[in-house]
């Protein structure tokens, strides 16, 4: 079972990051002399969630961890100002790197979160991050527990309902929160959803995390489908004399397989004349194979018939569909009209739901200055012209690459900074602001790339200036973005978002660069006001110097402008495709 089952919250009273005592539910008694510690706290499931599931949750804490933990705590004392100050045994194994890890905003000693790659690893699961839904999902075959995700720390640290979903039912729950490319989940809501239980004991300083198997129960494979004279017949096979039961409703039938595991297997049948959809859900709990007609079905039996075929110990359960069929629950057919090839194809391997959704990722071009804003401009280049001609082409490039692109403006128009800004949102994946150069000096050239932040050397803030509106316009934004620098910089939290950015600029930058063979300015932070609040990867570019008599000059060629903005998109997709893999570590 995958759900809580009516277990709220087994995990009581989490631990705290340091010095702060924990709230553990019962006082410890164990001191630090390493004998057994008994008092580990557990709340099993209800004894008929595991009856019927037919599994039980097991109990295997080893005392000796506890003990040895114990000892370990006595001897660290509480001064470790370590991000991770405590231990986690899952199902009765220490686990060195999953955790558990607080994430502290509101000195909610609730917030352990573990590390998710490292515990569906020692949890036997398949863990899966997509970056377009923000979803982590931990699976056993077709069973299957969501949770939402954020990189923003602070937001994800509210507890939201319906934030963990599993077969049947969802959870309140802090979400899963990714820093520098590392997923973390919430350590009771997840265990609760999988049907497991969570403990804490302070002396020895552990979080113990207890789950059912999740491979428990009979394995069945994908379900066969076919069609003969106008009827279609769905079979699957069951070990001999396993139970299943039939339900319908409407245009639906459920194959109810109590005590089974199946695939996750899920697909639509366009070319089926009585059947439009197959696939395996879990109902209540129970995995159920789900078939979606295109006939009303009857209970009584009126538009589909279900037969069995038994053979060397297993059985064969099929199911005929058609409008006018009028059969009984368990109706015998023959057994070659099973076996028969033209009655009863095998499908393909199964098909992951997860990928049978197509990814959809989007990014927003922001072609800097416009209208009555030149932005730099020489006699031979003008910033405007080369910085929107390049973000038109890249536009699609990225739209070829089945990316949904949104620009700020597709033509000469004046938009100010505020306004590009709140393009950024979290519902999209990137901000790209496209600029290019401007110097006193005439010799400065080369391609830079920026993120958000306060530049090492102060000079470097005219350059921010200039950027950001130039006169008194622009030292108003640029010292507004240096407060909002100075606010990131004290909070660790939203600093580590920035790497996002960073690894975004450092692709962009090295893709540039070795396109146009220009030289390389490096990566580098600025006050920039166009993505200063931005909660998504956000990146300025700086193309080259339209102030500089060769590089100003190869920037307004079409051919050079191609160069750049193949260079830039193959940087964006090559982030957007490692961004999904990233975060699941
Ligand atoms: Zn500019």
């Amino acid at each position: 079972m995958w759900g809580p089952g009516g277990v709220a919250s087994a995990h009581r009273g989490g631990p705290t990051r340091s010095t702060a005592a924990p709230a553990p539910p019962t006082p410890p008694r164990e001191g630090l002399g390493g004998r057994p510690v008994q008092d580990v706290v557990h709340r099993t499931l209800p004894g008929w969630v595991r009856a019927r599931l037919g599994f039980a949750v097991s109990r295997r804490v080893v005392p000796a961890v506890v003990a040895l933990l114990t000892l370990i705590a006595g001897v660290l004392g509480v001064a470790s100002a370590q991000e991770r100050h405590n231990f986690l045994a899952i199902n009765g194994a220490l686990q060195d790197e999953a955790g558990p890890y607080y994430f502290i905003a509101h000195g909610d000693s609730g917030n352990a979160f573990m590390r998710a790659g490292p515990f569906a690893a020692a949890a036997g699961l398949e863990v899966r991050y997509d970056g377009v839904t923000r979803r982590l999902t931990f699976a056993a075959g077709v069973r299957r527990v969501v949770i939402d995700a954020t990189s923003d720390v602070r937001e994800g640290l509210v507890k939201r309902p319906g934030v963990v979903r599993y077969d049947g039912g969802s959870l309140d729950s802090p979400m899963a929160i990714l820093v520098d490319g590392v997923a973390y989940v919430p350590i009771t809501p997840i265990v609760a959803a999988l049907g497991g239980d969570s403990g804490w004991h302070g002396t020895a300083r552990v979080v113990t995390v207890d789950l059912p198997d999740p491979r428990a129960g009979v394995q069945v494979g994908a379900p066969r489908v076919g069609v003969t004279d106008g009827v279609s017949r769905v079979a699957i096979d069951l070990p001999g004399g396993h139970p299943f039961q039939v339900a319908v409703n409407g245009s639906a039938l459920a194959l109810v397989l109590p005590g089974v595991n199946a695939p996750a297997f899920a697909r639509p049948l366009a070319d089926d004349p009585n059947l439009a959809s197959i696939a395996y859900e879990v109902l209540d709990g129970v995995v159920a194979l789900v078939v979606h007609t295109r006939h009303t079905l009857s209970a009584a039996g009126t538009g589909y018939r279900v037969g069995q075929v038994q053979r060397d110990g297993s059985d064969t359960v099929f199911v005929d569909f058609a409008p006018g069929l009028q059969g009984a629950a368990a109706t015998p057919m023959a057994d070659g009209e099973v076996a028969a090839p033209t009655t009863v194809q095998p499908l393909p391997a199964v098909v992951p739901v997860a990928e049978a959704a197509p990814r959809r990722y989007t990014v927003v071009l922001d072609a800097g200055h416009g209208g009555h804003d030149p932005g730099a401009i020489t006699d031979w280049a003008s910033e405007k012209e080369v910085v929107l001609a390049v973000t038109l082409r890249v536009k699609a490039q990225l739209e070829a690459a089945g990316v949904h692109v949104i620009v700020t403006r597709d033509g000469d128009a004046f938009l100010s900074l505020q306004e590009r800004s709140t393009f950024a949102t979290t519902d999209r994946n990137i901000f790209v602001s496209i600029h290019a150069n401007g110097a006193d000096s005439s010799s400065a050239h080369g391609i830079e790339t920026f993120v958000f932040g306060r530049p090492l050397d102060p000079r470097q803030i005219e350059r921010a200036i200039r950027e950001n509106g130039g006169g008194d316009v622009g030292a108003a934004r640029t010292a507004e973005a240096e407060r909002i620098a100075a606010d990131i910089a004290g909070d660790i939290l939203r600093e580590t978002q920035l790497n996002y950015s960073m690894a975004l600029a450092e692709l962009v930058q090295e893709r540039l660069v070795g396109a146009s063979g220009a030289v390389d300015r490096g990566v580098r932070k600025n006050l920039f006001y166009v993505i200063r609040n931005s909660r998504i990867p956000a990146i300025l570019v700086e193309l080259g110097f339209v102030t500089h008599p060769e590089e100003g000059r190869r920037l307004m060629q079409p051919a050079y402008q191609a160069k750049l903005a193949d260079a830039l998109a193959d940087g964006i997709l090559t982030f957007l495709h490692n961004g999904g893999t990233l975060a699941a570590r």
